[in-house]
C-alpha cells in the first residue's frame, strides 16, 4: 500500500517548471484571458488599464490583500475536494485523513487527488465542484468596489496557500480574475493524463507560524519591496484581508498604518485574542459589506 510520503514522492513535483506545463494547463483549463504564470508561481493581470502608467496616483495607494479559502469563497476548497470520494461511498484512508497536520497542506492536496482519481473523479468534475461553492455574502461587491478604484486608490492581491488552478477556477466562474493585480498562491499544472500536481509555493523553514511551502508575511514583504524598487510606488497603508492562522505572519509583519482584518469566530480571531501581539489597527469582519463600508470610510 502507498504511504503518503511515497504518493508525494511520486506525484509531487515542486517547483513546477517543464515547459510545456502551462501551454497543458491553459490548453484544458484556463481560458487565454488569464493572465500568464510568472517565475513566482502568481499570476500578474496583464494589462490593468492604467497600472504602473502615470493615470496611477503613487502618492496615496493603498493594498489590499486577500487570504482566499473562507475570506473570498465561503467554505474550504481543499477540505472540499476532500469529501469528493467520500461522498461516492470510498472512505479516506486513515492516513489522509490525518495527513494535513502531519505533512502540510501541499503534501496533503496531493495525496487527496491521487486518491480522487483512484476512484474515477476527474479533475472536470473536481472543478465543476469548486465552481459550485458561494462566494462569502458580500465579497462580489466589495471587489467591485475595489475594481471601480482601482486607478485611483487600490491595488488588490490575493495571497493564498490553496493553489493556483483552484483559484483561478473560482475567479472565472464568477467573473473576478480581472479584480487582482497578482496572484500569489503555489503552482499548479495539469499533467498529460489530465490529473492536477501542486507544487510548494518555496521552501522555508525560518518561520515558524507558517507552513513551509509558503510564509505569506515574506511573499507580501519581498513583493512589496520589489513594487516599490521598479514603480515607485510605496503603499500609504495595507488593509490585510483573512480568517486563517496562516494569516497571522502577514499580520503581525503590518505596521500601525495598516488595518488587519480578522473574521470574526474565525481561527484567526481566537488566535489573536490569545497572542494579541500587532502593531497594527485590528477590525473583525463577517461578511464583505463590513470590510467595504470600512474602506470607504477610510477613503
Ligand atoms: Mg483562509
Amino acid at each position: 500500500m502507498l504511504t503518503i510520503r511515497k504518493i508525494i514522492r511520486v506525484f509531487l513535483v515542486p517547483p513546477l517548471v517543464k515547459s510545456n506545463s502551462v501551454n497543458v494547463l491553459r490548453t484544458v483549463f484556463v481560458p487565454a484571458a488569464w493572465p500568464n504564470q510568472s517565475r513566482h508561481h502568481s499570476t500578474v493581470y496583464p494589462r490593468v488599464r492604467g497600472m504602473g502608467s502615470p493615470a496611477v496616483s503613487a502618492a496615496a495607494r493603498h493594498l489590499v490583500v486577500f487570504d482566499f479559502d473562507q475570506t473570498i469563497v465561503d467554505v474550504d476548497t481543499y477540505t472540499t475536494v476532500a469529501q469528493m470520494a467520500p461522498l461516492r461511498g470510498h472512505a479516506l484512508p486513515e492516513q489522509l485523513a490525518t495527513a494535513p497536520k502531519r505533512e502540510g497542506w501541499v503534501e496533503y492536496i496531493h495525496a487527496i487527488l491521487q486518491f480522487n482519481y483512484a476512484n474515477k473523479i476527474t479533475s472536470e468534475e473536481i472543478r465543476m465542484k469548486l465552481q459550485s461553492l458561494p462566494l462569502v455574502p458580500g465579497m462580489p461587491e466589495l471587489l467591485e468596489y475595489l475594481r471601480a478604484n482601482r486607478l485611483r486608490l487600490y491595488d488588490t492581491v490575493i495571497l493564498s496557500d490553496a493553489n493556483m488552478c483552484f483559484i483561478q477556477w473560482i475567479l472565472e466562474k464568477f467573473r473576478l480574475s480581472d479584480c487582482f493585480l497578482r496572484v500569489f498562491s503555489n503552482p499548479a499544472e495539469v499533467d498529460e493524463k489530465g490529473h492536477l500536481l501542486v507544487g510548494r509555493y518555496h521552501e522555508q523553514t525560518d518561520c515558524q507560524l507558517s507552513p513551509k511551502n509558503m510564509c505569506k508575511g515574506r511573499v507580501l514583504q519581498e513583493w512589496m519591496a520589489e513594487r516599490e524598487r521598479v514603480t515607485g510606488i510605496a503603499y500609504e497603508s495595507v488593509y490585510y484581508v483573512g480568517d486563517g492562522e496562516n494569516d497571522l505572519c502577514p499580520g503581525k509583519r503590518l505596521t500601525a498604518r495598516d488595518i488587519f482584518f480578522v473574521r470574526r469566530d474565525f481561527p484567526l480571531a481566537r488566535k489573536l485574542v490569545e497572542s494579541p501581539d500587532v502593531q497594527c489597527a485590528v477590525e473583525l469582519w463577517s461578511d464583505g459589506f463590513d470590510v467595504m463600508k470600512r474602506l470607504k470610510e477610510l477613503g
